[in-house]
């Protein structure tokens, strides 16, 4: 091959191979961001969660109000049950664990846990626990004391989680859906838990738009012991 000949297939070869590098780091990069864009949407794609709690109940008549207005939307919430108020509200109760939504305890006489004796303690809640055991052949382990007050102490004594809340609707004291919903959403989140209370007709009905409102945002809804146990 004569020297110009060589330099030309030096030329040629030296061209193809920058060509197909440079094809290979075009087709990299697109690789890479095709599996980003992936990725984004893979954790885009698991919604936020958030989980409605009613204290306080069963009511006789705004509980199944409510509940018909989860089983419209598919919503699954939780609720914690005054052991007082189950008596002529068995089938409501029922009802409650036969639609999915969670059981807790909110004591037999919506007590001060923190002023009370530690065995007066125990009894409201061992007492409300056997009652919904009773109806529903569940025992529950989660627990909402009543105004928030939990005795640390407890905790050895019966094996129940408590159970908080991180929104608090504010719904007893308003009775008034507007100001409930003015309350609630702007201080959502991903893993709120709200409170609310089933025994106002305000709260099924705020109840029902926040759900309408969060489910539109993408928000899901859970039960308590989803958010407490991940
Ligand atoms: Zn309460």
């Amino acid at each position: 091959m004569s020297p110009p000949l060589k330099r030309l297939v030096f030329l040629f070869c030296g061209l193809g191979f920058m060509f197909l590098a440079g094809w290979e780091a075009a087709n990299v990069r697109e690789t890479f961001r095709e599996t980003s864009q992936q990725e984004v949407r893979a954790v885009g794609s698991e919604a936020p969660k958030v989980a409605l709690t009613f204290d306080d109940g069963p009511h006789s008549q705004y509980t199944p109000m409510l509940l018909d207005g989860l089983k419209e939307r598919g919503v699954k919430a939780t609720f914690f049950i005054q052991g007082q108020n189950i008596e002529g509200n068995e089938e409501i109760l029922k009802r409650i664990q036969k639609e999915g939504h969670l059981i807790g305890n909110h004591t037999f006489h919506h007590v001060r846990l923190s002023k009370v004796s530690e065995a007066e303690a125990v009894e409201e809640i061992e007492r409300t626990s056997n009652a919904i055991y009773e109806l529903t052949g569940v025992y529950t382990a989660f627990v909402r004391p009543p105004f928030g007050e939990w005795k640390k102490d407890l905790e050895f004594h019966v094996t129940m989680i408590p159970v908080l809340w991180t929104v608090d609707s504010r719904d007893w004291i308003t009775q008034d859906k507007g100001q409930i919903l003015d309350t609630v959403l702007p201080e959502v989140e991903d893993g709120s838990i709200i409170l609310m209370h089933d025994e106002f007709e305000s709260s099924v009905e705020a109840a029902l738009q926040i759900i309408d409102t969060l489910q539109a945002e993408g928000y899901s809804f859970v039960t308590a012991d989803d958010l407490l146990l991940e």
